[in-house]
């Protein structure tokens, strides 16, 4: 029998040998754009921080002034050290902001999607997810011990055809899409999937974590339509930590009483939850920074000759993982960092350069990396 470390080394071997062991390099985050690793500038498009608020003076200030005041750490979970005021002025104004009657703030944006699907749904229930969701939707369907089924990627009619087929033998049904998709950078098409949700009785879930501050003036991919579960993170373009879901008065008082990564684990910090804030009163005052990732990741799409960009995700897809992780070197020897995305997070032989634009970008360093981009793909050894 393997003992611990044999496993270990067995498991990480097979995986050194595919490509895909994974490292973590020490990288210190400059500012909204630059990062230093082993003693080298760079320029960062592998970041979330949209809006380049991780580092704004007001987010700053606003941290800094709640840590000073009330410590480093919540104490314990929001249902027993009482609930923190700012905790609640954050979910008024997030609830505000995405037009909801209520909001729920958890840990991370992780803790939410498995708190709230394993809440929901039970074991004589059904969950469908889009094929390319994130990982965070399908622990918290593996964890509701519900049946769990997948749809082509954006394909209306499929989840129409699965519903058909296995909506009558189940309890309740959840359906959960990404909004923008984080490897992918494409959006859900929420009206029309909400309209098969509603025919077949099931509730639309949208994770709305690279949509909020970014698409639809900030107010995410599910902006405009009526879907009863709209959940996004603290943790990107807001520059903080945390996750949220906005939905009905009753389903968010039932969550806060039950979901059990809430009742279960640590409050956000004060000084997280403060940040966070902070950022959303810029959010909804500069629609002029919001809009600027758009606008970058477009521009450098067009540069590349590549689809227009619909979110500040633009994937250059190169296929087998260690075509990604060279071209992901040699960028960063031209002083660019761009994350190299492998199985996995994407599908077999979809490997690829991940690029996220920022409001912080100056125009020159979206063309530079469009520029040495193109070398280094002109240059791989064949
Ligand atoms: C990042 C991400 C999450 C998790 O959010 P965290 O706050 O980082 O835990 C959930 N869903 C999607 C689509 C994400 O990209």
């Amino acid at each position: 029998m393997d003992t611990l470390d044999a496993f270990a080394r067995r498991k990480l071997a097979a995986l050194e040998a595919a490509g895909l062991r994974r490292a973590l390099l020490p990288t210190a985050r400059l500012d909204g754009v630059h990062v230093l690793r082993a003693g080298r500038q760079l320029i960062s498009f592998s970041c979330n921080d949209y809006l380049g608020l991780a580092h704004d003076p007001r987010v700053l200030a606003a941290a800094h002034g709640a840590l000073d005041q009330h410590g480093a750490g919540a104490g314990a979970s929001r249902l027993i050290t009482g609930e923190h005021p700012l905790l609640g002025a954050l979910e008024r104004r997030l609830a505000a902001f995405k037009g909801a009657e209520a909001t729920c703030v958890f840990g991370s944006g992780y803790l939410t999607n498995a708190g709230v699907i394993a809440t929901l749904a039970g074991a004589n229930d059904l969950v469908v997810l889009d094929e390319l969701v994130h990982s965070s939707l399908l622990s918290g369907a593996k964890l509701s011990g519900a049946r769990v089924l997948t749809f082509r990627h954006n394909d209306v009619d499929h989840l129409r055809e699965l519903l058909g087929a296995h909506r009558a033998g189940a309890g309740r049904c959840l359906v959960a899409t990404d909004g923008v998709f984080s490897m992918d950078g494409d959006l859900a098409p929420v009206g029309d999937l909400l309209a098969v949700c509603e025919a077949h009785d099931a509730w639309l879930m949208v994770d709305d974590a690279h949509g909020l501050g970014v698409v639809n003036g900030g107010r995410g991919a599910a902006h405009g339509h009526a879907v009863p579960l709209r959940m996004g993170t603290l943790s990107k373009a807001l520059g903080s930590y945390g996750g949220y879901v906005c939905a009905s008065a009753p389903v968010i008082d039932y969550l806060k009483t039950r979901a059990r990564t809430l009742v279960y684990s640590t409050a956000l910090p004060p000084a997280t939850v403060a940040a966070a804030l902070a950022a959303l009163e810029i959010v909804e005052s500069e629609p002029e920074r919001v809009a600027q990732p758009l606008r970058k990741a477009r521009r450098f799409a067009a540069l590349m000759d590549l689809p227009e960009a619909q979110s500040s995700i633009v994937p250059v897809i190169v296929g087998e993982a260690r075509r990604a992780v060279a071209l992901s070197r040699a960028l960063e020897e031209r002083g660019y960092l761009v994350g190299a995305i492998r199985p996995p997070t994407v599908p077999l032989r979809t490997s690829r350069l991940r690029v996220t634009f920022s409001a912080a970008h100056r125009d020159e360093d979206v063309e530079g990396l469009a520029v040495a981009m193109r070398d280094v793909l002109r240059e791989e050894s064949p």
